[in-house]
């Protein structure tokens, strides 16, 4: 697939991610997998306590790696967790890590089949990643499966992180 069609698949919106009626939604987890603020908290809270009780059995995720679970209430089938770099001074890692942990989200996706995905922006929030930088590791990456998927959002939050995709989605595709 060109870089064109590529690019025509990837969209950014400014939102809940709970809300988003796709086939998966990614969640910015821990390693404990038991829930915390931020995304996390919000994708606990819309999801229903059936999601912690299975977190809780999964026995936490190393960070770059994925777990997926149902979605249980929210309108998207299933949500995988991912647990992205805290953000250290760039020293550490993180950029690797913060590219493994979209490789292994959309491996687990393709795994179930997912044809319409919604990515928070990972890290970026307590985890202190540097907003441009981390939107630049999620968009390569994306641009890297696309043709796989029909629709990969990336939703965010706050419409500084809105401008900061688009232009970052401008960078990579005109
Ligand atoms: P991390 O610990 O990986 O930094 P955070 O949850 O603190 O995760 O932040 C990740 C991003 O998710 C931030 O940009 C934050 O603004 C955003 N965010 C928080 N709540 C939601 C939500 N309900 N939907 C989408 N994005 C959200």
């Amino acid at each position: 697939m060109d870089e064109k069609e590529a690019c025509k698949r990837l969209t950014v919106c400014m939102g809940d991610i709970t809300r988003l009626e796709v086939d998966a939604v990614v969640n910015a987890a821990n390693n404990t997998l038991l829930g915390g603020g931020g995304v996390d908290g919000a994708i606990h809270k819309a999801a229903g306590p059936e999601l912690m009780d299975l977190t809780r059995r999964l026995g936490g995720c190393p960070t770059g790696e994925a777990r997926v679970t149902p979605g249980f209430r929210l309108p998207a089938r299933w949500i995988i967790h991912t647990v992205g770099p805290v953000w250290r001074g760039g020293g550490q890692g993180e950029a690797g890590l913060l590219r493994r942990t979209y490789r292994n989200s959309f491996k687990l996706a393709l795994d179930k089949g997912v044809r319409t995905i919604a990515f928070p922006a990972i890290s970026t929030g307590v985890y202190g990643y540097p907003k441009e930088a981390a939107a630049r590791i999620a968009v390569a990456s994306a641009l890297e499966v696309a043709e796989a998927f029909e629709r990969i959002v990336f939703c965010t939050y706050s419409e500084r992180d809105e401008s900061v995709y688009r232009r970052v989605l401008e960078e990579f595709c005109g």
